[in-house]
C-alpha cells in the first residue's frame, strides 16, 4: 500500500496530510477533545476515549509523512486496543515519524460540534493540542464551527474534527 509514497524526509521537503474523524455521541461518556476532558453530560463512543480531535489530527499527521492512517497502526477489531488513551496513539505517531526522520511543524483542527460551546476554551484546548504533539504552543492552532443544527451533529449525535499537519 505505501511502497509507493515517498517518505517526506527522504525527500527533504515540506509536506502537508489532512485528517477527519467523526464520533457518535452518548450519554455518560466522558468527552475528551485535543488531550482534554471537558464537562459534559455526553461523550464520543469509541474503541479508545474518542479524542476526535487527536484522532484527526494523527491521520493527518500520518497522511503528510506518507505513512498511512491509524487504522493501519490500531484496528479497531484488535482487543487490546480496548479502552486505549488517545494520547498513546499519538506517541506512536511521533515515534514513526521520528523513525522516518521528519518532524511536526504545525497543526491545524476544526471541530465541527453543536454543542458544548468550544469557544470560552479555545485556548485550553490549543495549548493541549500542542503539548499532547510536542509542539510549541505557537505550533498549533484550533477553532470550532457548529452545523447548524443540521443533521446528526446538529442533532449533537456526533462530534467531528477535520486537522491539517505540516
Ligand atoms: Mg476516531
Amino acid at each position: 500500500f505505501l511502497g509507493e509514497l515517498l517518505p517526506a524526509a527522504a525527500c527533504g521537503e515540506t509536506r502537508t496530510g489532512l485528517g477527519f474523524d467523526i464520533h457518535r455521541m452518548a450519554e455518560g461518556r466522558e468527552l475528551w477533545l485535543a488531550g482534554l476532558k471537558l464537562d459534559h453530560p455526553k461523550g464520543c463512543v469509541g474503541h479508545s476515549d474518542g479524542d476526535v480531535v487527536l484522532h484527526a489530527a494523527a491521520d493527518a499527521v500520518l497522511g503528510a509523512a506518507g505513512l498511512g492512517e491509524i487504522g493501519m497502526f490500531f484496528p479497531p477489531e484488535d482487543p487490546k486496543i480496548k479502552g486505549i488513551k488517545s494520547r498513546d496513539i499519538v506517541a506512536e505517531v511521533l515515534k514513526r515519524l521520528e523513525a522516518l526522520g521528519a518532524s511536526l511543524m504545525h497543526l491545524d483542527v476544526t471541530v465541527v460540534a453543536e454543542e458544548p460551546k468550544l469557544k470560552p476554551r479555545y485556548e485550553a484546548l490549543r495549548k493541549s493540542l500542542a503539548q499532547v504533539w510536542g509542539l510549541e504552543p505557537g505550533r498549533a492552532s484550533l477553532k470550532a464551527k457548529s452545523h447548524e443544527g443540521l443533521g446528526e451533529i446538529g442533532r449533537g449525535e456526533a462530534i467531528a474534527a477535520y486537522a491539517v499537519a505540516t
